[in-house]
């Protein structure tokens, strides 16, 4: 029997992850990518994400992160890499916030260790941080720091190293599904699929207009503050700070600098991501110096470092993990919402399963996808 042929599109975060399950599974699997796989162009870029496994917005997501987190750990062993620091993460909010209440639910019913730490607790242990009143900290051990370019990069090589084939600095211009598979366009010629996985992030809506109803494409900034004092982020965690004051912040790994990143209301459209403005403007920053005067007046407001990068949300933040509506030989993963980094080795083994025979061995059925709309 013919070896099932599958093309991915786009090998960032989620398309390396699927490439690596299909060459796993013995597909005879082919990425394409605009640039190559571990670029900062894209969502993946600016050296760390936060790794969590309490859910602030949805319950449905735990067992996702849950399969995530065993793969995760497969990633290591396989490359050899440390591709997360797991060394504890908090959240923190006012115990009234739907999101606070939801990350309350999810740590107790996750079965995994964790502790709540009062206002004047969480001020003992993390004095870097300035909460409201009444402030309440979610501590969860198993939290921490995935290093994304590098979790990418090492990925595709995995894939690679598995007999999968990656055509780097080779966008897609057309995927067009035909009675004999789905053909691929790039510069140098087409190419014949039985099924095609697009993950294409923040570039899906070009690719894919049927999309462009659905998907909202954003320019996200990170933001880098040094420390005032040395020392001073020597012990602080990685965190999250649920609405209404949004933000997140991960120190650098020599802890002189925290990252810190705010939701999605702040970040500029960029409908055409190669031709969106790259650099912060100055007003970009006001909200993110209120933020670290008020939470976090350890850190000098004034950043040292601002980077932009390309994320891609749906109106609910529920992602689309589905056949196209019109090409049910395409597979499309879109719409990550801020929120698709920890979770991309189960999305990558769920596009997998996809592709082969349709039936993904997690449910994603609460995701979008034809049956949803
Ligand atoms: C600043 C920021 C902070 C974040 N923080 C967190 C966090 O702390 N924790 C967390 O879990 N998640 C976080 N996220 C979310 C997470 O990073 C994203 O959800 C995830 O990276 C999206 O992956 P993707 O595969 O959809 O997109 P990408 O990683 O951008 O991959 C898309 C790829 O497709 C390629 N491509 C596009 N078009 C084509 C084409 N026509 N032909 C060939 N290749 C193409 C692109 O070059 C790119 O490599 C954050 C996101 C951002 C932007």
């Amino acid at each position: 029997m013919p070896r099932l042929r599958v093309g991915v599109v786009g090998t960032g975060t989620m398309g390396a992850q699927v490439l690596w399950q299909l060459s796993k599974r013995g597909v005879d699997a082919t990425g394409f990518e605009t640039h190559a796989p571990g670029h900062p162009r894209g969502a993946a870029g600016g050296e760390t994400r936060l790794f969590r496994t309490i859910e602030i917005e949805d319950l449905r997501y735990a067992p996702i992160v849950t399969r995530a987190h065993e793969i995760w750990a497969e990633l290591h062993e396989a490359t050899g890499r440390e591709l997360r620091v797991l060394d504890g993460s908090l959240v923190l909010g006012s115990p009234a916030d739907p999101q606070m209440r939801t990350a309350l639910e999810s740590a107790r019913r996750s079965g995994r260790p964790y502790e709540v730490y009062d206002e004047a607790e969480l001020r003992a242990r993390h004095p870097q941080h300035a909460p409201d009143p009444g402030d309440i900290a979610i501590w969860e051990p198993i939290g921490g720091t995935i290093k994304p370019e590098l979790t990418v990069a090492a990925t595709a090589g995995l894939a690679e190293r598995n007999g999968a084939t990656i055509h780097r600095h080779s966008p897609v211009r057309e995927i067009r599904e035909t009675s004999r598979g789905v053909t691929v366009a790039t510069d140098s010629g087409e190419s014949e699929f039985d099924r095609v996985v697009v993950a294409a992030g923040g570039w899906t809506n070009q690719l894919l207009p049927r999309f462009a109803d659905l998907l909202t494409v954003r320019r996200l900034i990170s933001a880098w503050f040094f420390a005032k004092e040395a020392g001073h982020l020597d012990t602080i965690p990685p965190f999250i700070r649920t609405v209404p004051n949004y933000c997140y912040g991960l120190p650098v790994p020599d802890r002189t600098a925290m990252k810190i990143g705010l939701g999605y209301d702040h970040h500029m459209a960029a409908d055409r991501p190669d031709e969106v403005e790259r650099v912060a403007r100055p007003a970009e920053l006001a909200p993110f110096r209120r933020i670290v005067e008020r939470y976090l007046p350890g850190l000098d407001p004034d950043p040292m470092r601002t980077d932009t990068y390309i994320e891609t949300y749906t109106p609910d933040h529920r992602e689309w993990v589905g056949a196209h509506p019109d090409m049910p030989n395409v597979i499309v993963l879109a719409g990550f919402s801020g929120h698709g980094f920890k979770m991309c080795p189960a999305i990558g083994e769920a596009g997998a399963q996809l592709a082969i025979d349709g039936a993904p061995a997690l449910d994603v059925g609460f995701l979008r996808n034809p049956g949803s709309g």
